[in-house]
């Protein structure tokens, strides 16, 4: 049978008397007939003549393929980039949520300190009160004026100390609220960015999951297309592709190379129209085509 298609395709090549002639002098309903039996038993087109995709129509077929190997490829190195940023976009949310629990936790500190504030300056107050009843008490003691007016100057001392610290301490209680305000608003964005966060992680976790999923089934499909691709071809396209890191096959932008933009020699341009062979850039290597 593998002998019988041989000699089929042998005898298919003898007859065809375009190979390496433009596809403008090649005959519609050949090239059409041809085109389907290649794409029959495109392995034993390839057994005949490991050579056939350096001419004639098999060109276009070749660079067909690693064209959509490529888009592929590209595809798969999005999706991979895209999975491989998760962990650096899942240490940014939980940064800014730390140092939103660090802004709660001042607020809370910030609060704390002026209840406490509050309460030094009433129990000094209360202090000094208690030294005032003292002082009132001893008056009905001393013997002597100077005493008695000594007294009395310790307790005015004592007021005007009890007045201020009185005043200080309703200052610090209405900081106080504005501070408590400000904990509790932080408190409850947290609480908040913390749900936020939570949806987010959830979100990114199902997008791994599916990306995992994708990367599988694009495995699957790049393997049966790799299956049919001619393997010469298909080493030097990822050859080209470790080296260069973008695109292994770019089409020609105006006498330029759509990879490296630089100009090309006429022949060039020329050979990637007639599809003969396949045409590579001399300066960055990347194979050609026309469109
Ligand atoms: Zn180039």
């Amino acid at each position: 049978m593998a002998a019988a298609s041989g000699a089929a395709v042998a005898a298919v090549f003898v007859a065809d008397p375009f190979v390496g002639k433009p596809e403008s002098e090649r005959g519609a309903p050949f090239r059409g007939a041809l085109f389907c039996f290649r794409r029959l038993d495109d392995r034993l087109l390839r057994a005949y003549d490991p050579g056939v995709a350096r001419r004639g129509a098999p060109v276009s077929q070749t660079m067909d393929q690693l064209i959509r190997i490529q888009e592929h490829d590209r595809r798969a190195a999005r999706l991979r980039r895209e999975r491989d940023s998760i962990p650096q976009r899942r240490a940014q949310v939980q940064a800014a949520l730390a140092d939103l629990g660090q802004a709660r936790e001042e607020a809370e500190q910030a609060w704390k300190s002026g209840v406490a504030e509050a309460h030094r300056l009433d129990l000094e107050v209360e202090g000094l009160r208690e030294r005032i009843r003292r002082f009132q008490a001893q008056q009905f003691e001393v013997k002597s004026n100077d005493d008695y007016r000594a007294l009395v100057r310790e307790i005015e001392e004592h007021e005007r100390r009890v007045r201020e610290l009185e005043d200080r301490e309703l200052e610090q209680m209405e900081e106080n609220e504005v501070l408590r305000a400000r904990a509790d608003a932080r408190k409850k964005a947290l609480t908040e960015d913390e749900a936020a966060v939570r949806e987010e992680e959830a979100a990114m976790d199902l997008r791994a999951a599916r990306i995992e999923e994708e990367l599988e089934a694009l495995e699957a499909e790049r393997r049966e297309m790799v299956a049919s691709a001619d393997p010469d071809w298909l080493h030097r396209y990822e050859r080209i592709l470790d080296h260069v890191g973008d695109f292994a096959v770019v089409p020609i932008e105006n006498g330029t190379c759509g990879g490296c933009h630089m100009k090309l020699p006429p022949q060039v341009v020329h050979d990637a129209k007639r599809a003969e062979s396949i045409s590579s850039c001399a300066f960055c290597g990347r194979l050609l085509y026309w469109r």
